[in-house]
């Protein structure tokens, strides 16, 4: 690695250190998901690293995807709370800089990047899930704009976030990935309803989002009117092929390291040390993948392969944990006790969000019997 990341590493892992020494926030499993502090994301902001990657004319950083693997990577560790920006910084904004309008971009980038503007996904709905093509919210001509209407569910976040992403049906076309669009909603327009789902957790973090006939202007589609799936595929590649998909239960893995090294069973130490060994690999991935996207490519396979497999070393850090530590989860406890019920109560998600194990491995087979790129 260049000094260069080197030094950004050692800044953020600074203000990470920093801030939880002040008690500003407790690190926890899922933090990318759940730790959610409007305050932090502006002290990030501050310091140019939310859109480190977007071109500084459009208030990004100009800096590479591998810098920002050093970010997220870092933030990951901390288990800090970085939910409010997460969405918005890892694929809403690099899609309005692929595809938006000069307008569209110079009117989100800049707001995105200050951490003033935060984002929602509005993909799933009940009948599309794993089916994204099913989409069934569609979205009309007025004038010189839209009409939205339909219902999105799971959304993380939709009650604390300014804006949505929307995945509509515009119509068109006879195969029904075709006809479909994506759209920027202000959900402080008329017509958005949002209702809260409570999860396992006890926690409010999912929503269910209901557009009513919601207004939107023409220039906030973003890219072709009609080309969403093919647009909306390769912002997989940002959804997936990030360290959060390894890494929402790093504080629970270094809680256990920590508890083993002080003269554990010989048993829990090697449990340790194989987690660790499978970390190093899915980190050399994640920074492949990050080298892709640095050359302007879509790493759609590669993505899909690091979520599965970093889904599958998450579930077994909470797995090992559970087995070796010899302690009783408790959610309202601090340290290991505390950690290692928010990875058993996140585990379920893991292989369910951003695509199931199901869909992701009929992709990887699919791309090995077409010559494994
Ligand atoms: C923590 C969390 C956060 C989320 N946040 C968001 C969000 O912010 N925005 C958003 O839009 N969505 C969000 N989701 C929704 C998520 O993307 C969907 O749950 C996911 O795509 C699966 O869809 P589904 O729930 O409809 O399940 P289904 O698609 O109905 O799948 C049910 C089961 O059938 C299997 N299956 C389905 N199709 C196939 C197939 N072709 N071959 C083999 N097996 C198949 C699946 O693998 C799964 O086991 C979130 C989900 C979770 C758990």
């Amino acid at each position: 690695m260049s000094e260069d990341l080197d030094v950004l590493r050692g800044q953020v892992r600074d203000l990470a250190a920093r801030w939880r020494a002040a008690g500003r926030f407790r690190p926890r499993c899922d933090a990318w998901l759940r730790g959610h502090d409007i305050g932090f994301s502006r002290e990030l902001a501050r310091r140019g690293w939310i859109g480190i990657t977007w071109p500084r004319e459009h208030g990004g950083g100009g800096r590479s995807n591998r810098a920002r693997l050093v970010v997220t990577e870092e933030l990951l560790r901390a288990g800090a709370p970085v939910a409010a920006h997460w969405m918005a910084d890892r694929q809403i904004g690099p899609a309005i800089l692929r595809y938006g309008t000069p307008e569209l971009q110079r009117e989100f980038l800049p707001r995105i990047a200050a951490a003033e503007v935060t984002f929602c996904l509005g993909m799933s709905e009940t009948e599309a899930g794993s089916d994204l093509a099913a989409v069934r919210t569609t979205a009309t001509r007025d004038g010189d704009g839209w009409r939205i209407t339909g219902a999105k569910v799971w959304t993380s976040h939709a009650h604390r976030s300014s804006h949505a992403y929307v995945l509509a049906r515009t119509g068109g076309g006879q195969r029904r990935h075709e006809g479909l669009s994506e759209f920027v909603v202000d959900l402080a327009s008329p017509g958005v309803t949002v209702r809260p789902i409570i999860d396992l957790q006890g926690e409010h973090h999912f929503n269910e989002m209901i557009f009513d006939d919601v207004p939107v202007p023409d220039g906030w589609v973003i890219g072709q009117v009609g080309a969403g799936w093919r647009q909306v595929t390769e912002q997989l590649s940002f959804e997936r092929g990030g360290l959060e998909r390894v890494l929402s239960t790093y504080p629970l893995l270094e809680a256990l390291a920590r508890s083993v090294r002080s003269g554990a069973e010989p048993d829990a130490v090697r449990a340790v040390g194989e987690l660790a060994a499978r970390l190093a690999v899915l980190r050399r991935i994640a920074w492949e993948i990050a080298a892709d996207l640095d050359t302007g490519a879509a790493p759609v396979r590669r993505a899909a392969l690091l979520k599965h497999l970093g889904t599958t070393f998450e579930r077994d850090v909470t797995e090992t944990a559970r087995r070796v530590s010899g302690v009783r989860p408790d959610p309202t406890a601090a340290g290991l006790p505390g950690l290692l019920a928010q990875g058993i109560l996140a585990a379920p998600g893991f292989s369910i969000r951003g695509g199931t194990t199901e869909v992701l491995l009929t992709l990887i087979a699919r791309g090995e019997a077409d010559g494994g790129r």
